[in-house]
């Protein structure tokens, strides 16, 4: 068995997460119930963020927000001093309720709307990381109008896409995301924003992929955006303050997936830039990371009860519990791979082979296949692992189904971050049919 974090066994034999009993946390706000372990999230920020100070390397660790946003992460993100990205005008909402610092937010999307734009523009947020074209254009407008100086990225696509365990090297970058480096469109992009007078480049941005185990994809990415900046220096006389590498970051899910520490993550792609960036002799700039899932995702644990059972003799055993693809998605869209135990008899040993079915009405609706447990009925519950990243952030009202809380656990204490979904909430945004028909009853 493999626990993240603080989540341990406790003397009752119930998973116990940042000194709290998770039994307990189930009868006080019911399940599924998503828990995150805020220690964890503190350790994998700090670990970032130090490993940029221990190489002497000026950084920003921007939380990709999308991974998990509510009003009380964004504030566990600012305490840690990380920066934000927001990819829609609600969780930019969200990041300015919070009061997260409006200079370390940053903008991303393949297709900003032009409210979200001027809604930066006004907030006077960070940076816009610019994807297209289209983008260019309203933003200079939106910022002339506003009298605003929107300091700027442009998104580029180096031609890597990493696969998780490898790397696929494409000239023409498929992508519906940023400008493309190989046909020259991210240069033309360079060159029309030093022209734009309401428009401050500062670098460029690329994110190549997600649950990424190794560095090579980060460091061949890396190259290439500094051999692009050595041409365009010498081509054009742009220089770049920031370059930012993205997120992708892996984590351990199952015992398939082998992830490095995230302080080496950092070690091995920073040394390797900057060894590149003395060979090419350019100065240093601030660099820039996104780390979504690996500050948030396996901090997270989603506690089920369990309810019926389905035995097909000689076939399969299905194992029910009161939630699924409406609070996890990832299973159904990806056949993404859990980890579970039974929260409240962590120690039993395992006797049979069950696969952990959710509620809705959907044949594909699947947490977990073949997972090892000890005999298990309605009254136990369920731990599934590593749920912190797009979990959350994915669920959705499927079959009418309300949408977990969300309790924060740290040093022997839980507090409510987000409060469940009540069927009044389902209904809020509903109106009655107004009929228009002539039959009269
Ligand atoms: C999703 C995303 C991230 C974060 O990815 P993780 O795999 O969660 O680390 C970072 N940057 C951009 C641009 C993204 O779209």
């Amino acid at each position: 068995m493999y626990f993240h974090g603080t989540s341990q066994v406790n003397d009752r034999g119930h998973l116990e997460i940042g000194g709290v009993d998770t039994i307990e946390l189930a009868h006080q706000y019911g399940t599924p119930l998503y828990v995150y372990d805020v220690a964890l999230i503190r350790e994998r920020a700090r670990g970032f963020q130090t490993t940029f100070k221990n190489m002497g390397v000026k950084a920003q660790v921007a939380y990709a927000s999308k991974a998990f946003s509510s009003i009380a992460m964004f504030q566990l993100a600012k305490e840690e001093g990380l920066s934000l990205d927001v990819v829609s005008g609600g969780e930019l909402f969200t990041a300015l309720v919070a009061d997260f610092p409006v200079e370390r937010i940053h903008f991303h999307g393949n297709n900003k709307s032009y409210e979200e734009l001027e809604m930066a523009v006004q907030k006077k947020i960070g940076c816009v990381v610019v994807d297209n074209f289209l983008e260019l254009d309203l933003l200079q407008e939106i910022c002339e109008k506003n009298d605003y100086i929107m300091p700027i990225l442009l998104r580029v696509t180096p031609g890597i896409e990493a696969h998780t365990h490898d790397y696929i090297l494409t000239g023409q970058e498929d992508s519906k995301f940023g400008f493309d480096l190989q046909s020259g469109q991210a240069k033309e992009a360079m060159e029309i924003a030093v022209k734009r007078s309401h428009l401050d480049i500062l670098g460029i941005h690329c994110h190549i992929g997600s649950q990424i185990f190794e560095t090579t994809g980060f460091k061949m990415a890396a190259e290439k955006l500094f051999d692009t900046l050595k041409e365009w220096k010498e081509e054009s006389g742009f220089e770049a303050r920031v370059v930012n590498l993205g997120g992708g970051f892996g984590i351990r899910y199952t015992e398939e997936d082998s992830p490095i520490p995230v302080s080496r993550y950092v070690e091995e792609i920073i040394g390797d830039v900057q060894t590149h960036v003395k060979k090419l002799n350019m100065k240093m700039p601030e660099i820039w990371i996104e780390p979504g899932r690996s500050l948030v995702g396996d901090a997270g644990t989603t506690i089920y009860s369990v309810g019926s059972k389905k035995e097909i003799p000689n076939i399969r055993q299905y194992l029910a519990i009161d939630g699924g693809m409406s609070d996890n998605i990832r299973p159904a869209l990806y056949q993404a791979k859990y980890e579970a135990v039974l929260a409240n008899r962590v120690n039993d040993k395992a006797e049979e082979t069950v696969s952990i079915a959710g509620k809705c009405c959907e044949s594909g609706d699947m947490l977990i296949w073949d997972l090892p447990l000890p005999k298990a009925n309605h009254e136990d519950y369920l731990a599934v692992f590593c749920t912190g990243a797009y979990g959350y952030s994915m669920a959705n009202n499927y079959n009418r189904i309300t949408r977990p809380a969300v309790v924060f656990v740290e040093d022997g204490e839980a507090q409510l971050v987000i409060k469940r979904e009540s069927f009044e909430d389902l209904i809020r945004l509903d109106l009655p049919f107004q009929s228009k028909s002539k039959i009269l009853k």
